[in-house]
């Protein structure tokens, strides 16, 4: 049992000296005392010995309480949320099993009824869905066009609680203008929320853009290799406790200490991933761009790209993901499922390999979006009837652009 009164160095208090790439290798990690084994312990036990009885609550617990449950905290995942504050900037980060156990986390332990939540009119389909019809009643949500602050300011009520936005949006490529918008919400004594998954710590931390929330599937680039699921919340630790005390341990959503060690395996790596992700993405976005069956092509890294400006002060790296419009669609849909050899038809985003799927506009508005006028004539200005959601992976750009050729220049049948 850890020793309460003799913790571990905590190697984060070094990290203010250290540059992202070592706080991405070393923070939260330090030699095993026991061992000098240098890679981080792997603890899956599910629960720890006592040396005397400490209650059965996790309000009977003091914040010193040594490991009792993995459930209420664990070594390997306390790891993995160090490294990550360390990352963003955050005073704290909780770890969930998933992005979506993150989203559903913070949603439930900040709105109460009576308070109103507005969310950008695109974002990830699932997010969209628990934020329409999945919060408990009493809770209002409005959808508005994050990248017009404008638009937020006139969308915002006395009772809004929590504003909560994702940039680069999925999948239409989006993006909000962090600080605008978080200047909205200060005025009205609202918190901001931003789902930072496709743009990852390396080119955007949005607490330095005036944030209170940094929400991330790890499932994406930060585990970065398709074989863990999970989540984290960012921010300051007393907004945080709500979440560590009553969503982690009431709702359950806890990740496995093997999945945290994996992602912070990942996490290792994710400086130099996220320069390659990026470079290949520009490349493929000006390949497809040039296509002549290709129409409008999605990257924040297009001059072309409606936010461009934005994205280049707010991103220092324009990350992996693209979106485009073809000609063919669920047909080329189907070839690009058949055909395709070194990217792979699949759902998910910021692995190694490259990932492609179709996302068509009428049965994503009828099952998440829902938008109707001047929205939904947004939303098709990026997607028209249907757009390709490409995740750029680690392969050599040519062989991307090779891969997608093929079958793009195959007649439609
Ligand atoms: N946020 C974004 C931007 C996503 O793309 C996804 C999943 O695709 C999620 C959250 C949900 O993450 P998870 O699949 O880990 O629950």
């Amino acid at each position: 049992m850890r020793d309460a009164s003799n913790p571990p160095p905590d190697p984060n208090q070094k990290c203010p000296d250290w540059g992202f790439a070592t706080r991405a290798v070393h923070a939260g990690e330090a030699p095993d005392p026991a061992t000098g084994a240098s890679a981080p312990n792997l603890v899956m036990s599910t629960t720890f010995t006592m040396d005397e009885p400490a209650g059965f609550s996790i309000n009977a617990f003091e914040d010193e309480t040594p490991y009792i449950y993995t459930r209420w905290g664990n070594p390997t995942v306390a790891m993995l949320e160090r490294k990550l504050a360390a990352l963003e900037g955050a005073e704290d980060c909780v770890a969930f099993a998933s992005g979506m156990a993150a989203t559903a986390a913070l949603l439930l332990a900040t709105l109460k009824p009576g308070d109103h939540l507005l969310i950008s009119d695109v974002n990830y389909a699932g997010t969209a869905e628990l934020a329409k019809h999945g919060l408990p009643q009493g809770i209002s949500t409005t959808a508005v066009d994050s990248a017009d602050p404008a638009s937020v300011a006139a969308a915002m009520k006395p009772e809004t609680r929590l504003i909560w936005i994702e940039t680069p949006a999925n999948p239409t490529l989006k993006i909000t203008d962090i600080a605008a918008v978080a200047a909205i919400a200060k005025r009205s004594g609202a918190l901001l929320a931003v789902d930072s998954t496709f743009a990852t710590p390396v080119a955007t931390r949005p607490i330095e853009f005036g944030a209170d929330f940094v929400v991330h599937s790890l499932t994406k680039y930060l585990g970065g290799h398709g074989d863990a699921l999970g989540g984290a919340v960012l921010g300051r630790a007393d907004r945080l406790a709500p979440l560590r005390n009553d969503a982690l341990v009431h709702f359950g959503g806890c990740i496995s200490p093997f999945n945290a060690w994996l992602i912070a395996r990942g996490v290792a790596t994710l400086p130099i991933r996220m320069r390659a992700h990026a470079a290949g993405a520009q490349r493929v976005a000006e390949f497809l761009d040039e296509h002549p069956a290709v129409g409008r092509v999605n990257y924040p890294g297009l001059a072309a790209h409606p936010q461009h400006d934005v994205a280049r002060r707010q991103m220092a790296n324009f990350s992996g993901m693209l979106s485009f419009q073809a000609e063919g669609g669920e047909a080329l849909a189907r070839r690009m499922a058949q055909e395709l050899e070194v990217v792979h038809f699949a759902v998910s985003l910021g692995h190694h390999r490259s990932l492609v799927y179709w996302i068509e506009t009428d049965a994503l508005m009828a099952s998440s979006f829902q938008l109707s006028g001047r929205q939904l004539a947004s939303y098709r200005e990026f997607a028209g009837d249907g757009v390709f959601r490409l995740s750029v992976g680690l392969e050599d750009a040519d062989d991307i652009c090779a891969d997608l050729d093929r079958v793009l220049g195959a007649p439609a049948k």
